[in-house]
């Protein structure tokens, strides 16, 4: 039999294995109800082989040199800096809206007075919170705060999230700042890429050791039995007394007996172009034109060479287990009032860890995430 059960072959799920497979010489079968490995982080190469990443674009990047090494075991970097552009007033301008932005979108004696006040008041290379920005008792630092709440974050935020800024959870909207500095970059991580052969191929890398067994296609509730009640667990009917990591949603764990956790969800429509190149940067962002809110182009962030290239529009919606995938955490009081009561019912079942952005009903970034299962293993397996 094996000494660890772990249901989900993303980030969490493959690094716990590998850490338990490599480090505890212990044998682990990972159970993945999708067909392939590495949860939302997979990719794939096209029809036209291209390599497209399926459940949206995925940059790494990150502060951590445990984190940027732990992973450099089981790939080497392509060197990718993101930068995203966003259509503004019919021009292409940098996002996070930073002092280019400003110059590119108004007249230059108005954008050299802006530049300067936001210099003053938050000093150079810092970023602003939207809606702290919207606070500042100055007319002309006003007036840009309600330009780049309206133009560049408002109709964003209803088109992803479909409600207003406000009503949402401050973790989240702090998320989109002002960036004043000429620094073009999404990201300022001393560490950032994508993997050199994808991120798939990173979690082959990962899970190939003979303690590890794989079962994709099998949703775990097929062969794993658990009492809520006492924590008996049963696998293939027979009694199992090792550990389980659970890395899938939370509510489908307990059969949603406190209700169904919301997510939003993403609808991609890739296209493949006859053309090297479609945009200038990885991503551009639509904030107040068409259905889709962004649009990216895959062959930007691997640093592929094709004569064609694919790319992504993206259209946010309500998620519908029917149709659609659970992509980000819905954050209300109410919901977390709703987590509060799974996290009761999961204390309870202490051979049971339940981790990663589906268990803990969390979005986290693949750094974050990968910290996360590191910290999981050393505190909860290892000890
Ligand atoms: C659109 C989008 C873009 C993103 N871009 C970035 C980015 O650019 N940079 C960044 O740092 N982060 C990004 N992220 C975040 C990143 O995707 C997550 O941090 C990461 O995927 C979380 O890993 P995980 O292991 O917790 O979950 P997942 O990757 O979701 O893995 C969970 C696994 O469990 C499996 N599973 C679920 N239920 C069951 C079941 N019943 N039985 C068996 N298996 C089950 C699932 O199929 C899945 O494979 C992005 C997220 C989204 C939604």
């Amino acid at each position: 039999m094996f000494d660890y059960i772990i249901v989900g072959s993303g980030f969490v799920g493959s690094i716990i294995a590998e850490r338990i497979a490599s480090h505890l010489h212990k044998k682990v079968l990972i159970i993945e109800k999708r067909n392939h490995i590495g949860g939302n982080a997979y990719d794939f190469y096209n029809e036209e082989g291209i390599l497209v990443h399926k459940y949206g674009p995925h940059v790494f990047h990150t502060r951590s040199k445990e984190v940027w090494e732990y992973l450099s075991h089981f790939t080497d970097w392509n060197i990718y800096q993101h930068e995203t552009l966003g259509f503004i007033d019919g021009r292409f301008v940098p996002i996070p809206f930073n002092i280019h932005s400003l110059h590119q979108l108004f007249p230059q004696f108005l954008a050299l007075r802006l530049e300067e006040k936001l210099i003053d008041q938050f000093g150079y290379n810092n970023k602003v919170p939207i809606l702290k920005l919207k606070e500042i008792e100055d007319e002309d630092l006003q007036y840009l705060a309600n330009y780049i709440y309206e133009k560049v974050f408002l109709n964003y935020t209803i088109k992803q999230w479909g409600v207003k800024p406000e009503e949402l959870d401050p973790t989240v909207t702090g998320r989109v700042p002002v960036f004043v500095s000429k620094d073009n970059r999404y990201f300022q991580d001393p560490y950032q890429g994508t993997p050199k052969y994808g991120y798939t191929k990173m979690f082959e890398n990962m899970l190939d050791h003979e303690n590890i067994k794989l079962l994709l296609n099998t949703d775990y509730k097929d062969i794993v039995s658990v009492n809520h009640g006492n924590g008996e667990m049963k696998v293939f009917n027979q009694s199992f007394n090792g550990k389980v990591i659970y890395t899938g949603p939370i509510d489908y764990f307990f059969d949603y007996k406190h209700g169904k956790l919301p997510y939003r969800s993403l609808q991609f429509i890739f296209e493949t172009h006859p053309m090297e190149k479609f945009q200038n940067t990885g991503q551009v962002n639509y904030p107040n034109d068409y259905e889709f809110t962004r649009i990216t182009e895959f062959k930007h962030l691997t640093g592929q060479k094709h004569s064609k290239t694919t790319i992504a529009k993206e259209i946010s919606l309500n998620y519908d287990a029917a149709k659609n995938e659970p992509y980000y955490p819905v954050k209300n009081n109410e919901t977390q009032e709703q987590l509060k009561l799974y996290k009761k019912e999961a204390e309870k079942l202490h051979h049971i860890i339940f981790a990663g952005r589906l268990a803990e009903y969390q979005y986290y970034n693949m750094d974050a995430v990968v910290a996360r299962a590191l910290k999981v293993f050393n505190e909860k397996i290892l000890k």
